[in-house]
């Protein structure tokens, strides 16, 4: 029992293990351990299946419209210290003469 977490509500050291649940026998309150779920996080993968991680450098693989600008991020263009988050587009990065920009991974690929 070292390694129970205190119940988060209040705080209460008897709390116990069930499956994925910690339960608190004292006020009924159920949760999640956080370390577990953020290791099920999402994997983002480039066009050719890698998977991407924070710090790669990826190139694009087709020319990108730049929303609310006339400007094109052309094929080839090399995308350094990407970090990947949630969402649609799911790579935060930026791009020289584009400044901050948010990419697919599906348009992308791993150098
Ligand atoms: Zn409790």
């Amino acid at each position: 029992m070292a390694n129970m977490p205190n119940c988060p509500k209040c705080q209460s050291e008897y709390t116990y293990e069930d499956g994925a649940l910690y339960i608190c026998p004292e006020c009924a309150f159920e949760w999640t351990d956080e370390t577990e779920t953020s290791e099920e996080q999402k994997v983002v993968k480039d066009s050719n299946g890698n998977v991407l991680n924070d710090g790669d450098t990826v190139s694009v693989i087709k020319d990108l419209k730049v929303k609310g600008s006339s400007s094109v991020i052309k094929i080839g263009t090399k995308v350094k210290n990407i970090r990947l988050v949630e969402g649609d587009h799911d790579i935060d990065c930026k791009i020289d003469g584009f400044g901050p920009m948010q990419l697919k991974s599906e348009f992308v690929k791993k150098i």
